[in-house]
């Protein structure tokens, strides 16, 4: 018999943790769909048996967040372009054939967290500043890319992996010693750190921001704390700034639409229900 309640949830590992329930649940419940949104901690090694589990199960889909989000592209029919060229998913939507489909949003999010700040905000304004090189910053290099950004700087402790992703995501991306990290913010229009460094635990981001303009766009994608040391030195000197929040929450609207049919909105009071929990 066919239902019309919705099934979808989110694979982790461990994933207690995960405030996509909550985001989820808030725009079920504020659209009045018959569905819910599970938690659905998945071992590594249970992983495949899982994924492909999801249409016998009756989900429409789900979200794949640490540790499986390089590991599920291989349990998918499917794989969005953007989502092979980030090399990592992190929603999977069940299609009504039953065919596996795996994309990532993460990309999506960071550039709406900037245009919620900056409604007219254009990737083309000015030299990118990227700090970090990890699976964050991958999503968010590929989404800077396709939006047109004329000039990437990425910067990175580990050079060759700056480096190696330059070379594969080719395009205007150029490598740059952590050393370098203060000299690289000459005439930038956007900075974004995409490194753990700032987040609540983990040792601040020391960086001297002498050098950057003070109309260029910071962004952390830190959510914990919401206001990271690089974001308050930033606002001190008056630049404008993005904070983690943003990207955690409008990542999740594909994926809801996907699922649910309805593309929801990131509102005021989703933010507080969501600050409400970090
Ligand atoms: P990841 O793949 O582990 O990458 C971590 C990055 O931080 C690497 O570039 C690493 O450099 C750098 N790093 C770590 N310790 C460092 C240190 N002591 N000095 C200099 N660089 C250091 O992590 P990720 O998944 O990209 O996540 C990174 C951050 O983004 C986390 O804080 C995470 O919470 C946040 N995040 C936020 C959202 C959101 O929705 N707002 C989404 C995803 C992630 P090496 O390459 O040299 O190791």
């Amino acid at each position: 018999m066919a239902s019309t309640f919705i099934l979808a949830g989110v694979m982790g590992w461990p994933v207690a943790h995960s405030r996509s329930p909550a985001i989820h649940q808030h725009w079920i419940a504020q659209h009045q769909l018959n569905g819910t949104y599970v938690l659905l901690p998945v071992a590594p090694e249970r992983l495949g048996d899982a994924v492909r589990g999801l249409r016998a199960l009756g989900f429409a889909g789900c979200n794949i967040t640490i540790p499986h989000k390089v590991a599920a592209m291989a349990h998918v029919d499917v794989i969005d372009p953007a989502a092979k060229k980030i090399g990592a998913i992190n929603t999977i939507v069940v299609r009504p054939n039953g065919e596996l489909f795996g994309m990532n949003t993460d990309g999506f999010g960071y550039l709406a967290s900037l245009r919620d700040v900056q409604a007219d905000w254009r990737a083309d304004r000015g030299p990118v500043v990227v700090l970090g090189a990890g699976g964050a910053a991958r999503a968010i290099l590929v989404a800077l890319v396709q939006a047109g950004a004329p000039e990437i700087r990425l910067v990175n402790r580990s050079l060759d992996k700056a480096q190696a992703l330059a070379d594969e995501l080719g395009g205007p991306i150029t490598a740059h010693r952590w050393e370098d990290r203060h000299e690289v913010l000459d005439g930038a229009a956007l900075l974004v750190n995409t490194t753990s460094l700032g987040m609540g635990g983990q040792e601040p981001l020391h960086l001297d921001l002498a050098r950057l303009p003070v109309t260029a766009l910071v962004s952390d994608i830190i959510y914990v704390p919401l206001t990271t040391t690089l974001l308050a030195q930033a606002q001190a000197r008056g630049n404008p700034t993005v904070n983690g929040l943003g990207m955690l929450l409008h990542q999740a609207r594909p994926a809801f639409e996907a699922w649910f049919g309805v593309m929801p909105e990131v509102t005021a009071e989703l933010r507080t229900r969501i600050e409400a929990t970090l």
